[in-house]
């Protein structure tokens, strides 16, 4: 596999040097012409998250297809600008000279995708990475397979393998990507494999952006709308079955609206999804029966208040909500990553800001309050990627915000024209007058001043 991977490096590598890639109007073709076989192939993806993650068609084109055609939209609008080097201020002791700022590809990049959205989070870097000039190997999630195959035809039937190609296979196919000299790795998956991937980049000093995950709080004020409130954190949490990386991970309610919210956040899982919600046609499936354990495990009997049925054979577990929850139980140990909520409660700001303290950065946050004053203070003193006031989710689902993380939930970020400087180095150039020659920087030694006379 290694010297296939070493060969396909090699061809794409090449291909970018014939410069081909760095025609802006060659991009927008190719952009123009991925749109084109996803659209031909639209229902064959819809057929394969079925399969995959039994995702409806609906959900699947809101927060899969959906979200790639909105940003090759802006990406094909905008890429024209983006890409168009900028002219810079320059200083009094540069006279003569002007400042450029060139926008230059990579070159040869590789995206790492996994399993949750496995054609968003393939697709949406590489929209970037054409835009941006790159070459690109995707390697989408081996625990997606039906997604990964279609991923293959719609990139084999539009693109040649010297500029982008599919890499199928898990972790064996990663680690020898790994090992050849890229230009730039884009990582989305889970934090531990973060770290090697940021490893195996630093032994060859490859630029790398991190997407990763981690515990995502909602937190709910006592001055909030509390039953809209729980009507977006159900939904924002039990969408693709918790299994988003963005997912509000835990609440954590104000002591006094913690019956009511838990009044409607029941309410909104029926509403939702129905009473008996295993016979429920497009409730996703967990991925796999092993992560169905793996959450099982995180389940204790005296604390669900909600749900807690599942069946690792059909890969299905119900919407779960668990109360009287501390920090040191199992579902606080780690990010959920399936459709377990767990409810903490707090009495006071401070004692918010100190619980969300205590976990390494989260993706994002949620905060659910009608005080400006409230939300300038969390904002401010809490350090997270992103996030929502009063929603959840809604932030990663528009071009113009960047999406990524901070800390240990990720570096970098993606979306819009973020995705196009993310693929971009931006080369700061001096164009000097040759007209004439200031002397103030040369030494003013006689001999210096001789030197350069002639
Ligand atoms: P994962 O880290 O297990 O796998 C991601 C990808 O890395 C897959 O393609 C996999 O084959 C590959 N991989 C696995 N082990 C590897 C290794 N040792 N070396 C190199 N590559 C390896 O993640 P996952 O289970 O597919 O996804 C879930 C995680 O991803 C969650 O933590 C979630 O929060 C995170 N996530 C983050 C974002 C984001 O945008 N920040 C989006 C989706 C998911």
């Amino acid at each position: 596999m290694q010297d296939a991977i070493h060969s396909l490096v090699q061809k794409q590598r090449n291909y970018f040097y014939s410069g081909e890639t760095l025609d802006v109007k060659f991009r927008q073709r190719q952009l123009a012409r991925l749109k084109a076989a996803i659209q031909k192939k639209e229902k064959d993806i819809f057929e394969a998250l079925r399969q995959d993650l039994n995702k409806s068609e609906h959900e699947a084109y809101v927060t899969e297809i959906g979200l790639v055609y909105n940003e090759l939209k802006d990406m094909l609008k905008n890429v024209d600008l983006w890409a168009a080097p900028r002219k810079e201020k320059t200083p009094f002791t540069h006279t003569g000279a002007k400042s450029f700022v060139y926008k230059v590809p990579y070159g040869v990049t590789l995206i790492i995708a996994p399993w949750n959205y496995p054609f968003q989070l393939a697709l949406a870097p590489l929209i970037g990475a054409i835009g941006a000039g790159n070459t690109a190997i995707i390697k989408p999630s081996e625990l997606t397979p039906n997604t990964s195959t279609v991923i293959r035809d719609v990139i084999v039937d539009t693109f040649a393998e010297e500029y982008v190609a599919v890499v199928e296979g898990d972790k064996e196919a990663s680690e020898c990507l790994l090992r050849e000299k890229l230009d730039y790795i884009f990582f989305t998956g889970s934090v531990a494999v973060g770290k090697k991937i940021m490893e195996a980049a630093a032994k060859q000093l490859i630029p790398v952006t991190l997407e990763l995950g981690g515990k995502s709080p909602a937190i709910v004020m006592k001055d909030a709308n509390i039953r809209l409130a729980a009507k977006r954190i159900v939904w924002g949490k039990f969408i693709n079955a918790g299994q988003t990386c963005v997912a509000p991970d835990y609440v954590l309610v104000h002591t006094k609206e913690r019956r009511k919210f838990l009044k409607y956040v029941v309410h909104y899982i029926k509403k939702f999804y129905g009473e008996d919600i295993r016979f429920h046609a497009d409730y996703p499936r967990i991925v796999h029966e092993n992560h169905v354990e793996r959450l099982a495990a995180m389940l204790d009997e005296d604390k669900i208040y909600y749900g807690g049925e599942y069946d690792a054979a059909e890969r299905f577990m119900e919407p779960t909500v668990m109360v009287e929850v501390n920090d040191n139980d199992p579902v606080m140990q780690e990010e959920i990553f399936g459709p377990i909520l767990p409810i903490l409660t707090f009495s006071n700001d401070y004692e918010v800001i100190e619980k969300v303290r205590r976990r390494p950065s989260p993706l994002a946050l949620y905060l659910f309050t009608e005080s400006k004053a409230t939300q300038q203070y969390i904002l401010e003193s809490l350090q997270f990627g992103g996030g929502c006031v009063n929603d959840t989710l809604m932030h990663l689902a528009t071009p113009y915000l960047p999406f990524g993380g901070f800390g240990e939930s990720g570096m970098g970020s993606y979306h819009g024209k973020r995705s196009f400087d993310t693929f971009t180095h931006e080369k700061g150039i001096l164009k000097q007058s040759t007209t004439f020659d200031i002397p103030l920087r040369y030494s003013k030694t006689k001999r210096s001043l001789n030197t350069m006379r002639k």
